[in-house]
């Protein structure tokens, strides 16, 4: 299929990337069709913060008020030390950093986001089709001649489509489409919980993203759902990754991974929820994005430590930018032949893939500066006690990517 809303859109994969890649080559005039294996629609887990790089996104497909609404916006993150409890630095959200970054920082629990997705697609009238595991992926020609993406499922189903957008998560099979490298193990677990704030919560902090930093080990507290619920991270290294145990960072090594934290901390324990564990993930950057008709998103392209709070914003980030790219490659003007796909997918990567790739290294060096000890906590320390609250140095490449605003000028500066 060539240059008219008639292409057909395949997307493997019902996560925050699969719903906005779905959503957004729906507003192109694609017909989507989307593959979930698992029976329901849903998210596990809790809470996921949203920087400005993403919100703006959301604003701009009309959602962001929806989210806002389930969601809170929090006046500070604050980072503290975990050991001493002494307040580091913070960064002011509302006034000036959101004028500078064109919308809101917000937090949100995630299967709220996941539902204003969903709706979103439900509305646009993306086809959602559960219970599909798809096995793999490959490029054929039709008997026009015109290249197809074409996905046969475990079940023996085949799906063609003019693109395949695989958004198949950290573990997706069809990133074997483009390469054969496996995630890689980070050493650390997070424990996560919400519980509904009570008259009894500890009132300190309550609008903010507090994270104290210790060493091998976080712990990062939020409120959600409009300040009903306080939502719980706690990240540490385990002890039994280091000895090759497989089922590593069970309970037994939480509570004592901090043990020398403050008491604030170590109460925040009681929020987690012990039933389930997430040993961190990521992997090495890769500018191979495309194979044939098919192309990776999210976590399938690029799995991310989640100390930036990026993984999903950069999902987001990812639909948007395809989003343009088709429509003026594919659905509006492009070139009245079956290589618009393919010269969009191509722009797509080489757009993305450097972006997406510094996210990933930055996260891994930053995770690395927040679990320090002895020396190397007094320099952090003295560093983050360094910063001025006005200074924008940090978040400037992040989350005033792809604006016209004063922090893009400051980026593409510093880039310079
Ligand atoms: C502890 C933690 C905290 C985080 N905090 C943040 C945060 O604050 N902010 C942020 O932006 N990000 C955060 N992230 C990262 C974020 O959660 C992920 O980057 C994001 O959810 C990835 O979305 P995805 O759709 O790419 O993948 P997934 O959410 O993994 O979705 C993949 C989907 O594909 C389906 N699927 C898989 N294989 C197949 C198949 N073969 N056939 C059909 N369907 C298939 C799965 O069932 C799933 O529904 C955090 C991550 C963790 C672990």
């Amino acid at each position: 299929m060539t240059n008219n809303e008639q292409s057909d859109v395949l997307v493997v994969g019902g996560g925050m990337a699969g719903l906005a890649g779905a959503l957004a080559m729906r507003s192109n005039g694609a017909r989507v069709t989307l593959l979930e294996q698992a029976p329901e629609f849903g998210e596990v887990g809790a809470g996921l913060q949203l920087a400005p790089n993403a919100t703006r996104i959301l604003q701009r497909w009309g959602l962001l008020d929806k989210v806002i609404e389930v969601g809170v916006k929090p006046r500070n993150i604050v980072f503290r030390d975990a050991v001493t409890g002494e307040e580091l630095t913070r960064q002011v959200l509302g006034g000036e950093f959101e004028e500078r970054y064109g919308a809101p920082y917000v937090v949100v629990h995630r299967s709220d986001l996941h539902r204003v997705l969903l709706e979103a697609c439900r509305e646009a009238g993306v086809e959602l089709i559960n219970n599909v595991r798809v096995e793999s992926v490959e490029t054929v020609a039709t008997a026009a001649g015109a290249a197809v993406g074409r996905v046969r499922s475990a079940g023996g189903e085949v799906y063609t489509a003019d693109a395949v957008l695989a958004a198949d998560g950290l573990k997706s099979a069809l990133r074997a489409a483009v390469s054969t490298d496996t995630p890689i193990g980070s050493a650390y677990v997070a424990y996560r919980g919400t519980v509904p704030i009570t008259k009894d919560t500890p009132a300190a902090d309550l609008e903010d993203v507090i994270v104290y930093l210790g060493p091998d080990c976080h712990l990062v507290q939020y409120p959600l759902r409009k300040g009903e619920l306080l939502n719980t991270v706690a990240v540490f290294k385990s002890p039994s990754f280091a000895r090759g145990e497989e089922q590593y960072g069970g309970v037994d090594e939480l509570e004592e991974a901090y043990r020398d934290c403050v008491p604030q901390v170590k109460a925040a324990l009681a929020n987690l929820g012990k039933n389930i564990r997430w040993p961190m993930y990521d992997r090495e950057p890769i500018t191979e994005w495309v194979n044939g008709r098919t192309v990776l998103i999210g976590d399938a392209a690029h799995p991310m430590l989640q100390y930036l709070a990026q993984g999903a914003c950069q999902a987001l980030e990812d639909a948007a930018v395809l989003e343009d790219i088709t429509n003026a490659r594919v659905f509006r003007g492009g070139d009245a032949d079956d290589t618009a796909w393919d010269a969009a997918l191509a722009e797509f990567a080489a757009a993305r893939a450097p972006r997406t790739a510094r996210v990933q290294r930055t996260a891994r060096v930053w995770g690395e500066s927040w679990h320090v000890s002895g020396v190397g906590q007094v320099l952090r320390n003295l560093l983050f006690k360094a910063r001025r609250g006005s200074d924008f140095h940090y978040t400037d490449w992040l989350y005033g990517h792809g604006t016209e605003s004063k922090a893009h000028r400051t980026e593409s500066k510093a880039a310079a």
